[in-house]
């Protein structure tokens, strides 16, 4: 941050001794400022062996295919964040007790993280969003493969078809920088759910 969120001055680094690392900090206000990773939400909808991809209508990335996704807003859950992304960008309704976690992904090079969903489409009305110049359900042959948003996206598309067409989908948990990329994977065999709602 360059600017003070609370009074528009100028803000200066501090090194904090505690945390071992420079902070923003407004003298001003004498007061530090912290900002932390970003977190993301998308939602692959599935239909049979199809999921829902939208067109992107604003960049980055203007034009080309994704699952639904977006930041999480305050006072969010994770999975109504999910949902929502899924209605606004392709109006696409998520059967709530379908959807389940299938991804976490850390981009530490541009301090987000990535949460990713599963969960069944509960009708074939999808439309685009505002947010989408176009939207479709794609199986794993008629996917715009070459037309993708998001490099890293291919890989979980990917591994998705894989595990659907096995009938066994996984919980991943993977990070990627700019040297490297690893990914553990968590089989899991049974979902409960205790007092959750969105
Ligand atoms: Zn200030």
């Amino acid at each position: 941050m360059k600017f003070c969120s609370g009074c528009g001055a100028r803000v200066e680094k501090r090194y904090v001794e505690s945390d071992q690392r420079d902070r923003d900090y407004c003298k001003a206000c004498d007061t530090f400022h912290y900002v932390n990773p970003k977190i993301l939400v998308s939602c692959m909808v599935a239909s049979g062996s199809k999921i829902v991809m939208m067109r992107r209508a604003h960049d980055p990335s203007y034009g080309l295919w994704s699952p639904p996704a977006g930041f999480v807003e305050q006072g969010e859950t994770l999975e109504s964040a999910a949902m929502r992304e899924a209605l606004e960008e392709a109006n696409a309704i998520v059967d709530p007790d379908s959807l389940r976690i299938y991804n976490v992904t850390d981009l530490k090079d541009i301090s987000e993280v990535y949460v990713g969903f599963v969960g069944s489409l509960a009708n074939e009305d999808i439309r685009p969003g505002p947010e989408a110049l176009e939207v479709g359900l794609f199986d794993e042959h008629d996917l715009p493969w070459d037309k993708l948003a998001f490099p890293a996206m291919r890989g979980y598309l990917k591994l998705y078809f894989e595990e659907l067409a096995r009938g066994e989908i996984a919980f991943h948990q993977s990070r990627a920088d700019k040297s490297r990329r690893a990914r553990v994977t968590y089989l899991v065999s049974k979902v409960h759910h205790f007092g959750m709602a969105n």
